[in-house]
């Protein structure tokens, strides 16, 4: 396995661990993943192990069709998911999928969650829709989800969990963070008053300074 694979392995334990301990799952549920495009193939957590204990080696490399390359555990039953989006979303390089409670609760009423803060407009790109309802695990929840993602980098399952992407995992990992918060504040905002929505315009101007021009210049 390449050096690229390895560290791959090793962000997507550590990431695990971050999901947890910020409370973005309870036990084993959620997932993650990144692209290593050079080698083609993506490296994802196993399926319904504790994520305290995650080592490296437990991070299961599969190619794109879905075979498992490397590693003895059996990989996360939402491969099928994540494959599909990298397939859809040429510019993904990771995704994390959380059962965060408040996100969870808009899709339950199955509502969108809209656009009322910077920062998530900034890494959403707009609202986070709700795909149609499946089974977890299944084709036809990966191609819910891909439908209802469209060119945006979160999307709610219905009755389920959120996904995040990003150009890379660290990014998905952030826009979950953050998808979470803005649900919150959504839902406390409607408990005080009438929410008010960030006009589109401000929202498309906010995700374009996020991807050109936000944080620090490239060297
Ligand atoms: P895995 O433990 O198989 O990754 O599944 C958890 C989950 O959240 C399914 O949607
Ligand atoms: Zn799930």
């Amino acid at each position: 396995m390449s050096v690229a694979i390895e560290n791959a392995r090793l962000k997507v334990a550590e990431l695990g661990k971050k999901m947890l301990t910020s409370g973005l799952v309870a036990g084993t549920w959620g997932n993650i993943s990144a692209l290593v495009r050079q080698e083609g193939v993506m490296v994802i957590t196993p399926s319904g192990m504790d994520y305290a204990n995650l080592q490296p080696s437990d991070i299961v490399v599969l190619d794109l069709q879905g075979k498992v390359l490397e590693g003895d555990r059996k990989p996360s039953s939402e491969a099928p998911l994540h494959l599909a989006i990298y397939q859809a979303r040429h510019d993904v390089a990771g995704v994390v999928h959380t059962h965060s409670e408040v996100a969870t609760a808009f899709a339950v009423v199955r509502e969108p969650i809209l656009p009322v803060v910077e920062d998530a407009a900034m890494l959403v790109g707009g609202a986070v829709a709700v795909a149609e309802y499946a089974l977890p695990g299944t084709e036809g929840l990966a191609q819910h989800v891909v439908a209802a993602l469209g060119d945006r980098y979160a999307v709610l399952m219905a009755n389920h969990g959120l996904v995040g992407v990003g150009r890379h995992v660290d990014e998905a990992f952030t826009v979950c963070q953050v998808v979470e918060k803005s649900a919150k504040i959504y839902a406390w905002a409607r408990n005080l008053g009438m929410p008010m929505i960030i006009p589109e315009q401000d929202v498309l101007a906010l995700s374009q300074v996020y991807r050109n021009s936000y944080g620090q210049p490239k060297k």
